[in-house]
């Protein structure tokens, strides 16, 4: 079975509802959300990053979980080794199938190579389990009321103080940076009629174990499987979709669905085929060098070479400011790394609006064919975006600021060379 477009709408609707739940839990941020503090201190700004200045857009106080850069503290560090701790739970009304590690399989290793081909190596995500079997839960599934939407209070607070309880004794807590939850799959609704699973970032109101706030944990439920048979590839794609939240990153999908960015990054689909992340997260998360960024803040007329955003080094960002809290971005999308499905390799242009809060569209993808339909048909793929890329010989313009960008040629070597004007 496929997933139909009215399905994957419902599916971003029922995700749309954990987002007002994380946000909440963003707006109790205060100070370091790290399990193991440390860290966060910022060092002395290099030279490249201060020519970077005027790309380096920031939102207002008011948006909870913004584009803007750097990213707010609270969050977990998103370069270098991470330790991820997986504790599997179930219920007495759902308790779990098969064994607790079969669960932690599904997510891994996919879960670790996908973040070590997006960051190029930068970040070492270390999943961990110190506890191979279910954990009971000593309430049944259906008393914590973790519904769709459901809030932190008071339902995952106390799923989080038994999980404490239950763990503590074998797993000591100061030794990870995030918590993940693998859930069993019997527990609550399939992925296809409500997608429960959730992460909440940031909140060092979260209960505490030994010592330390759990304050960026995802909780993931039931399994994305469409029945298309890809879940052994795909399946896991939700894990890293939540964990960069941790990091983060906020949501890219909208009420309306995909739309908005389409399957140009893992925080707008993390269905279907592999996808990767926008260069904007990736310079965002730490991932891309300052040198590999370009920013386009004053009049004229220059050149770029773009290299392809899957393969490691080069030149990958393009930015061209607009104010303080919003520009264009261009990078080159081909079908490398992590990105599976790509159908038209060129130059993708999207807009960054750090006022702009998760969930309601804070980036938006400009398709460069406009009501063609899409060249792909793969399952859960947002297909119109999928040839929104620009070729050779194609311009944009924006009316409003008279940016415009030509793709001007691609060189052997697959690297693109883009022309940008603004007045
Ligand atoms: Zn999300």
């Amino acid at each position: 079975m496929q997933l139909s477009r009215r399905r994957i709408r419902s599916r971003r609707v029922a995700s749309l509802a954990s987002v007002a739940v994380l946000t909440l839990a963003v707006s109790t941020s205060a100070g370091t959300g790290h399990l193991i503090t440390g860290s966060t201190t910022p060092g002395p700004v290099a030279p490249a990053r201060e020519a970077l200045r005027a790309c380096m857009i920031h939102g207002s106080s008011s948006v909870q979980m913004p584009e803007g850069i750097p990213t707010p503290a609270g969050y977990v560090r998103s370069t270098g080794t991470v330790h991820a701790l997986n504790l599997m739970v179930d219920f007495s009304d759902a308790p779990g199938q098969g064994g607790a590690m079969d669960r932690f399989g599904e997510f891994f290793p996919q879960t670790r190579k996908w973040f070590t081909t997006s960051s190029y190596g930068r970040l070492d995500y270390r999943p961990e389990a110190p506890i191979q079997h279910w954990l009971r839960m000593p309430k049944p599934f259906s008393a914590y009321g973790l519904e769709r939407g459901a809030p932190f209070d008071p339902g995952y607070r106390r799923l989080v103080q038994d999980i404490v309880a239950a763990a503590d004794p074998e797993v000591d807590f100061r030794r990870y940076d995030l918590l993940n939850v693998l859930v069993t799959p019997n527990a609550g609704p399939s992925a296809l009629d409500t997608v429960l699973s959730v992460t909440f970032a940031g909140n060092t109101d979260a209960p505490i174990a030994d010592g330390v706030p759990l304050s960026n944990a995802s909780f993931i439920y039931s399994r994305q499987d469409d029945g298309s048979g890809s879940y052994a590839r795909t399946g896991y794609r939700v894990l890293p979709h939540e964990n960069s939240h941790t990091f983060g990153l906020p949501d890219l999908y909208t009420q309306e669905g995909g739309a908005a960015v389409g399957h140009w990054d893992i925080m707008s689909e993390d269905w279907g085929a592999d996808n990767d992340l926008l260069a904007w997260h990736k310079w965002k998360l730490g991932w891309l060098a300052d040198s590999q960024v370009s920013c386009v803040s004053t009049r004229g007329t220059s050149e770029y070479t773009l290299t392809p955003l899957g393969l490691a080094g080069g030149r990958k960002l393009v930015f061209v400011p607009i104010s303080s809290r919003a520009g264009f971005a261009l990078e080159l999308r081909t079908r490398a790394g992590n990105d599976a499905t790509m159908c038209r390799p060129g130059i993708l242009v999207y807009r960054v609006d750090a006022d702009v809060d998760t969930g309601n569209g804070p980036i938006t993808v400009h398709d460069a064919q406009p009501d063609s339909g899409g060249c792909t048909h793969s399952p859960n793929v947002q297909g119109e975006m999928s040839d929104a890329t620009f070729l050779p010989g194609q311009s944009f313009t924006d009316p409003k600021t008279g940016i415009v960008v030509t793709v001007l040629d691609r060189d052997d070597s697959g690297n693109f060379r883009v022309r940008v004007t603004r007045r």
